[in-house]
């Protein structure tokens, strides 16, 4: 069957890395890969704004946020934990895991955290040592004010980790130039490769603290990845053929610059939420992320079936919620290798399925409003974030 990923996660792949992760392997203790993933690591920090190093993790992204969390914390230390969805979760049980106390701001999933409401978390703990965040909040769609709340973090000397699972390839994150002092990412969303590699990058502050930290660590032992990244290599067997295609896609990334990269996002963005309101639908974020569009199922409309006739009838492949979410809204992920003719093929997709499923509009007022988006006199400015 005809089908194509729409998801926030795993995202398309474009045919050059196809290409570059189906040749017969090679070993990696060779010049040959050394090279490859040596320039796939300087073009990813160039992405993320940074010159600290990046290191490539052969996991999920939720591996990645272990080993954030693990090469900062010792046993007995508090941490700060913003939790307005799925991923904001995780880190809470990450930390809880390894019995580290976790102080939770939780807020009503789709809303976003408030400066003020981190800030007096931070003031009745004043023993926290990091703030966890989600950048981009994949289950419900919104953003996290990632850099402003890092602000009020680094004011209190506590370091923050942000979850930009979604959000790297999507917003400039500025990183050096930032008060983040660690952030994660995976590959299978805006890197545009298959799922089993994730990355972290600290400040030189996080470094500092996970010299000496002393929760027990192992695979995650980030200093040792670190020493190992001054040689080409990696403390373990890397994950060959998707670090060889992070290099292709990395190469695509910085053909298109960084900055169209973001411009994109924010266009498709703008067009599928066009569509979308133009429809009558309301988004389900307060703040709504350009990684994914989530929408909220309206009433007497059966979610799960429009998700399962716009993959078997039209080969749009979407998801729907998530936990508590589960049926309520519709996520439409735009993010990675997607472009005006997907996007349109993506809102026509919805509004067919939709109607089909006894939803009341007249076939192409989503696909018109997402055209008139994206036929708009002005490319549209890269988002801002912080
Ligand atoms: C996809 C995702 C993750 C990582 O999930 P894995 O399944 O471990 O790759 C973490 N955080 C966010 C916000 C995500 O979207």
């Amino acid at each position: 069957m005809k089908r194509v990923l729409f998801t926030p996660g795993p995202t398309q792949v474009p045919s050059e890395v196809l290409e570059a992760m189906a040749r017969p392997l090679i070993h990696h203790r060779t010049d040959e890969y050394r090279q490859q993933f040596l320039e796939a690591t300087r073009l990813l920090a160039e992405h993320l704004g940074t010159k600290q190093p990046v290191l490539t993790l052969s996991c999920s992204g939720s591996g990645a946020m272990e080993a954030a969390a693990v090469n900062l914390l010792s046993p007995g230390d508090e941490v700060i934990v913003v939790e307005g969805g799925k991923f904001g979760n995780r880190w809470g049980s990450i930390a809880e895991a390894y019995g580290v106390t976790v102080h939770k701001v939780s807020v009503a999933w789709g809303r976003v955290a408030t400066i003020e409401e981190v800030e007096s978390a931070l003031t009745a703990h004043p023993k926290a040592r990091v703030l966890f965040l989600t950048h981009s909040e994949t289950s419900t769609g919104a953003l996290f004010p990632a850099h402003e709340l890092a602000r009020v973090a680094r004011a209190r000397g506590v370091l923050t980790v942000v979850d930009a699972v979604t959000s790297f390839g999507v917003y400039d994150l500025r990183f050096d130039d930032s008060d983040l002092d660690g952030v994660v990412w995976g590959s299978q969303k805006g890197l545009m490769i298959p799922p089993g590699l994730a990355y972290v990058c600290y400040s030189p502050r996080a470094w500092a603290v996970a010299e000496k930290a002393k929760l027990p660590r192992f695979y995650w032992n980030l200093v040792k990845a670190r020493g190992a990244l001054e040689k080409g290599d990696t403390p373990f067997t890397p994950a060959i053929n998707l670090v060889l295609g992070s290099h292709a896609a990395m190469k695509l990334m910085d053909k298109e610059g960084r900055l169209g990269v973001f411009a994109r996002h924010q266009r498709n963005a703008d067009a599928t939420r066009h569509a979308v309101h133009t429809l009558g639908l309301p988004l389900f974020a307060e703040v709504p992320s350009n990684a994914l569009t989530a929408i909220e199922v309206p009433a007497g409309v059966d979610g799960g079936a429009v998700v399962k006739t716009m993959e078997q009838r039209y080969g749009v492949k979407i998801a729907g919620g998530q936990d508590q979410l589960k049926g309520k809204i519709f996520r439409l992920g735009h993010i990675g290798y997607y472009d005006d003719g997907d996007i349109l093929r993506l809102v026509g997709a919805f509004e067919s399925a939709l109607i089909d499923h006894g939803f009341s509009a007249e076939p192409g007022t989503a696909v018109r409003a997402a055209q008139q988006s994206l036929r708009g006199a002005k490319r549209p400015e890269p988002a801002r974030v912080g």
